[in-house]
């Protein structure tokens, strides 16, 4: 990427990042399992509809009906999956469901969850919210085993594990699998006669254990007890198993004991403002992270106007602070649905204005202070930019409601590779001169941490993984190390492996 001085530099820059389709940042997943209810398929259904947020590309739902599990897949929405009234008859009392969207493996229906696998110790249908960081790895010590894949996702990898574990019963198996992969990752599975969570040793990813009429459920996220009447019991805890069975629920810490640091991101970006993520709301977050940009970056304006829907909750709070009215300038229409969107270069000239309308009566002759929640790679804040110009803004301020984002992801959110992230190449100035707009400002890290209530960031043990914006990963990154040829050791397992 290159500076914005060259007004054809920046066409280029502009085009060539749109046309980079397969490098969109891409949401992670969602799920959700439910113990021995009536209804569990068509609840699990529901449950799923409630975290589409978290991936809309493929869903699917297993459940196990004392005698034989069921399991059904498909791509796109859970809606037009499964039927307008979610009324599924998978048989049976236990039921676990995913939502997808392809942060390991394409998105072929081989990779969609949850995965079945038959057992010497019977089935096993697991569900996996996450990215393994040393699923490489794995995955070809396991074909130089022998072992035949049939999908391409890092779920698999798992069943794998649990499939080889020289342990008798299905949970020492399973703890088996998880002392070898590395990684952020929240699990459900169901097996013949239990239902079972886990929450990586950090808590990266979250998971929620909540109750309907006496009964387990495991979802990823709060809104998903919302929707079935379900109430909240507690978060699993970071390196936690629950093992929910007639007897009762077990919980187990199979790792080592460590200081939890969950994804900071589920607030920023992907969680639902409804959600309450580790003990705190989602919204107030939200609210709070634009307050205190208000306080770090104000400049003169008229009007708030958020970037729909994400930035709305940060901008209600900037406008707050700032004491400046907040207008809805922007419109998104709720019904564009992402097929619509085709991959070609002119449809993709539309894509912002199909899914955001300006609404010129808030915008026209003021000074706007655009808020989104974040900025990735600056090609939709660029286009929003343009539009909200294009209606007849005075003077256009973006204010980003988190940090620079200067590093990828490896924990399930897929964020792009270093030399598409705009922060991770370019000055404030030459951002804000690539996004067209009279002054840019970002929240800082200590405001995010403020936002959340944590006091300042502890840079000796950091409350939260907060890699994207800080570069300090909260695990070792075997995948990575391999690719770039920096882990000596592993490198050597791997080659007395090929030539045993
Ligand atoms: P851009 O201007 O292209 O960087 O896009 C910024 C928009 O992307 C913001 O509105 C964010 O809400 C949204 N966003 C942030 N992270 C992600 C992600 N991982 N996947 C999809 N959208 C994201």
């Amino acid at each position: 990427m290159s500076g914005t001085s060259d007004p054809e530099q920046h066409a280029r820059d502009v085009h060539d990042w749109e046309t980079d389709v397969d490098d969109k940042p891409r949401l992670e997943c969602g799920v959700f399992g439910i113990f021995d209810t009536e209804n569990a398929s068509s609840l699990t259904a529901l449950g799923l509809h409630a975290l589409q947020h978290r991936g809309q590309e493929a869903c699917g739902i297993a459940s196990y009906d004392g005698q034989r599990f069921h399991n059904e897949r498909h791509t796109g929405l859970v809606g037009e999956a499964f039927g307008g009234e979610l009324d599924v008859r998978l048989p049976g009392r236990t039921a676990i469901g995913h939502t997808r969207y392809s942060t390991s493996g394409g998105s072929f229906i081989r990779n969609v969850q949850p995965m079945f696998a038959d057992l010497e110790s019977g089935g096993i249908a697991l569900a996996h919210n996450g990215n393994l960081t040393n699923f490489k790895y794995l995955r070809d010590r396991l074909v130089g085993e022998g072992a035949i894949f049939q999908s391409t996702s890092d779920s698999e990898v798992i069943l794998h594990l649990i499939a080889r574990s020289r342990k008798g019963k299905i949970v020492d198996k399973f703890i088996d699998a998880l002392k070898e992969i590395e990684g952020g990752y929240a699990l459900v599975a169901v097996t013949n006669k239990k239902l079972i969570g886990v929450r990586d040793p950090l808590g990266i990813r979250p998971l929620v254990l909540g109750e309907l009429e006496g009964r387990p459920v495991l979802v990823s996220e709060t809104c998903a007890l919302d929707i079935i009447g379900a109430r909240f019991v507690r978060d699993i805890e970071h390196g936690e198993m629950v093992v929910i069975s007639a007897e009762g629920m077990q919980s187990l810490k199979p790792f080592p004991a460590k200081r939890a640091r969950p994804c900071v991101f589920e607030y920023v970006y992907f969680a639902r403002p409804d959600s309450v993520v580790n003990g705190k709301s989602v919204y107030e977050v939200r609210k709070r992270m634009g307050r205190r940009l208000a306080e770090e970056s104000s400049v003169p304006a008229d009007v708030v106007v958020p970037v729909p829907d994400s930035g709305v909750p940060a901008a209600l709070g900037f406008a707050q602070e700032a004491c400046l009215p907040f207008e809805m300038g922007i419109i998104r229409n709720h019904y564009v649905g992402r097929t619509f969107i085709q991959p070609t270069q002119g449809a993709r000239e539309h894509g912002v204005r199909l899914k955001l309308s300006p609404n010129r009566s808030v915008l026209a002759g003021k000074r706007v202070m655009l808020i989104d929640d974040s900025i990735v790679r600056g090609t939709n804040s660029v286009r929003v930019v343009r539009m909200v110009r294009e209606a007849g803004a005075k003077e256009v301020h973006l204010r980003s409601a988190s940090p620079p984002i200067r590093f990828p992801d490896f924990y399930g959110i897929d964020m792009p590779q270093r030399d598409k992230l705009l922060a991770a190449n370019k000055s404030l100035e030459e951002m804000a001169a690539f996004l067209e707009v009279d002054s840019l400002g970002f929240l800082s890290v200590d405001g995010l941490y403020w936002a959340m209530n944590a006091g300042h960031r502890d840079p000796a043990a950091p409350q939260y993984t907060d890699h994207y914006f800080t570069g300090d990963y909260p695990t070792r990154l075997l995948d990575r190390e391999l690719a770039e040829g920096r882990n000596d050791m592993v490198e050597r397992q791997l080659s007395l492996l090929v030539s045993a």
